[in-house]
C-alpha cells in the first residue's frame, strides 16, 4: 500500500506503522454497547471514532470486516463478577422480559447510530446468541489449567496465568500492586481462588432469569468472555485491530487478552489495541453508571437541564471529530456552539463547490496560485494518516475553506489554476468531508416557513398592483406544485390537485 497509516498501539505504547496481517483484509472489533439504556455522548465517541477509522480504512483500499457486538447478557452492575446482571435487574423493575429491554434498547441504539451517520457493522453478534462458543472456550481454558471450577461457577487464575504470560500488559498494571488493593472488596468473593481471578462461567441463583445449561451448572457467560468468543469466531484467533473505549482497557480487555492467551488462541487476539479517550462533563468521565450522562436523544431535542439548546446529530458528530479521538474532550455548551458554526463552514464549502464551474477555454496559469491550491489540497487527508488525526484533516478543511470562499466570491480566479488541480481540490474535499468523516447536509430550512416568506412577497405585490410580479411568483410555484389561494380572509396556499 501506497498509503501508510502509523496507529497508535496501546499494546506496545508506540505509534507503529500499520500494516494488516493478510492484506488487503482488515480484521477490526470494537466493543459494543450493554443495551439497558438509552446511548448517551460517552457511547458516540468509540462508535464514530471507529466508524471514521473504517471509512479510512475503506478509502486506503483495504477489505475491512468491522465486528462490534450487542451485550445482552453477562454484564453485572459493578462490571465485576457481582451484583446483578444490568439487564435483568431493569426487566424486574419493568416486569419486562430481559429480550424485551434489550430489544427496544438495540432499537433505540441503532437509530442514535444511523442519525449520526455511522455505518453499520458488517457483524453485529450478540452474547446471548453465542453461549456454545463461550462454553467451548472455558473448556480449553480448563484444559490448558488455566481456569478451575468452584461451586458450579468457573474462575480464570489469574496467579497461575501470570507465572507464564503477563497479565496487565495492556494495561500496565502490576499484579502485586493489584492484589494489595483488593484487600478491603471481598464481598461475594468466596469462590476465588484469588481476588484478581476472574469469572468465566457464574451460576444462577434460583432468582436469575436469564441462564443457560452448561457442563458445569445453570448459568450464563462472565461479560469478558463474550468479545474473546465472538472476534475469534468472525476474525479469528488473531486479527488486525481491537477497538474500545479507554475505560475499557482494564479490566475488560486485558481479560479478553489473557482469555485469547490462555485458550487454544494462543495469542494477544488483536495486533494493534486502540483507545479512544473519554468524553467528560465538568472534568468527570460521562457513564450511565455514574449517573451524569446526557442521552444522545436529549442533545437531539434539547430537553436536558444542562443543554442551552438542542444540538442535532452532526453537530455532535463534528463536535467529537474537533478533538483527536486519544485527547479528553469536555462537554459545553459553547464547544458544541462552536462546533455547530464550523459544522456549517463545511457545509457551505460543499455548497460552493458544486455551484462552481471551471471557465471553459480561459487558463490563465498562475505558478503560485497553482502551487498553493495544490499544496492545500494534499493537507487535506494527510493528517489521517497520523494516529487518524480528525482535527488537523478539519483544520487543513478550514484552511482550503478560504481559498474556495474567495473562488465565490469572485477573489480568487478560478482560471489561474488548471482544470485538473480545481478537479482535484473538488473531490478530495467531497471525499474527506463525505467519505471518511461521515459529515451529511442536515435539513436546516423549513419549506413551509420558507414558503411563508414568498406568501409575503405575493401579498406585497397585490398591494402594489405589480401584475407582472404577482403572475410570475404564481407561475413559479406552480411549477412546484403550490397553487396560491386568494380568500376574503386572506391569502393561503395548498398542494395543486
Ligand atoms: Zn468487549
Amino acid at each position: 500500500m501506497n498509503h501508510p497509516l502509523a496507529l497508535y498501539n496501546t499494546l506496545t505504547r508506540t505509534k507503529e506503522p500499520f500494516e494488516p496481517l493478510q492484506p488487503p483484509f482488515v480484521g477490526l472489533y470494537v466493543c459494543g454497547p450493554t443495551v439497558y439504556g438509552d446511548a448517551h455522548l460517552g457511547h458516540a465517541r468509540p462508535y464514530i471514532t471507529f466508524d471514521v477509522m473504517r471509512r479510512y480504512l475503506q478509502h486506503v483500499g483495504y477489505k475491512v470486516r468491522y465486528v462490534r457486538n450487542i451485550t445482552d447478557v453477562g454484564h453485572l452492575q459493578n462490571d465485576a463478577d457481582h451484583g446483578e446482571d444490568k439487564i435483568q435487574k431493569l426487566a424486574k423493575a419493568a416486569q419486562l422480559e430481559p429480550m424485551e429491554v434489550v430489544e427496544k434498547y438495540t432499537h433505540s441504539f441503532h437509530q442514535d447510530m444511523a442519525r449520526l451517520n455511522v455505518l453499520p457493522p458488517d457483524i453485529e453478534p450478540r452474547a446471548s446468541g453465542h453461549i456454545i462458543e463461550q462454553i467451548q472456550m472455558i473448556q480449553e481454558i480448563l484444559e490448558n489449567g488455566l481456569a478451575y471450577e468452584s461451586n458450579g461457577s468457573v474462575y480464570f487464575d489469574v496467579p497461575a496465568y501470570n507465572k507464564e504470560h503477563n497479565y496487565g500488559k495492556l494495561s500496565g498494571r502490576v499484579v502485586e500492586e493489584l492484589l494489595s488493593n483488593t484487600r478491603d472488596n471481598l464481598e461475594g468473593q468466596e469462590e476465588k481462588r484469588s481476588p484478581l481471578d476472574f469469572a468465566l462461567w457464574k451460576k444462577a441463583s434460583p432468582s436469575h432469569i436469564m441462564r443457560w445449561p452448561s457442563p458445569w451448572s445453570d448459568g450464563f457467560p462472565g461479560w469478558h468472555l463474550e468479545c474473546s468468543a465472538m472476534s475469534r469466531k468472525y476474525l479469528g484467533t488473531q486479527f488486525d485491530i481491537h477497538g474500545g473505549g479507554l475505560d475499557l482497557m482494564f479490566p475488560h480487555h486485558e481479560c479478553e487478552i489473557a482469555q485469547s492467551q490462555a485458550s487454544h488462541n494462543k495469542s494477544d487476539a488483536a495486533r494493534f489495541w486502540v483507545h479512544n479517550n473519554l468524553i467528560t462533563i465538568n472534568g468527570k468521565k460521562m457513564g450511565k453508571s455514574l449517573g451524569n450522562f446526557i442521552t444522545l436523544g436529549q442533545f437531539f431535542n434539547g430537553d436536558h437541564a444542562e443543554l442551552q439548546q438542542a444540538y442535532s446529530p452532526m453537530t455532535v458528530r463534528f463536535f467529537i471529530l474537533q478533538a483527536h479521538y486519544r485527547s479528553t474532550l469536555d462537554f459545553s455548551n459553547d464547544g458544541l456552539q462552536a462546533a455547530r458554526k464550523g459544522y456549517l463552514k463545511v457545509m457551505n464549502g460543499l455548497r460552493i463547490l458544486d455551484q462552481l464551474n471551471y471557465p471553459t477555454g480561459a487558463e490563465a496559469i498562475d505558478a503560485k496560485a497553482e502551487d498553493e491550491i495544490k499544496k492545500l489540497t494534499a493537507e487535506l487527508l494527510t493528517p489521517l494518516h497520523d494516529d487518524l488525526n480528525t482535527a488537523k484533516a478539519i483544520a487543513s478543511l478550514f484552511n482550503l475553506l478560504k481559498k474556495i470562499n474567495s473562488m465565490h466570491t469572485g477573489g480568487f480566479k478560478l482560471e489561474t489554476i488548471s482544470q485538473e488541480t480545481f478537479e482535484q481540490m473538488r473531490a478530495q474535499y467531497r471525499l474527506l468531508v463525505q467519505d471518511v468523516l461521515g459529515l451529511k447536509m442536515e435539513q436546516t430550512a423549513d419549506a413551509q416557513e420558507l414558503l411563508h416568506v414568498v406568501l409575503g412577497f405575493y401579498k406585497e405585490a397585490k398591494e402594489a398592483k405589480d401584475y407582472a410580479k404577482v403572475d410570475q411568483i404564481r407561475a413559479q410555484l406552480k411549477g412546484q406544485g403550490i397553487v396560491i389561494k386568494d380568500m376574503k380572509t386572506g391569502i393561503d396556499w395548498a398542494y395543486e390537485e
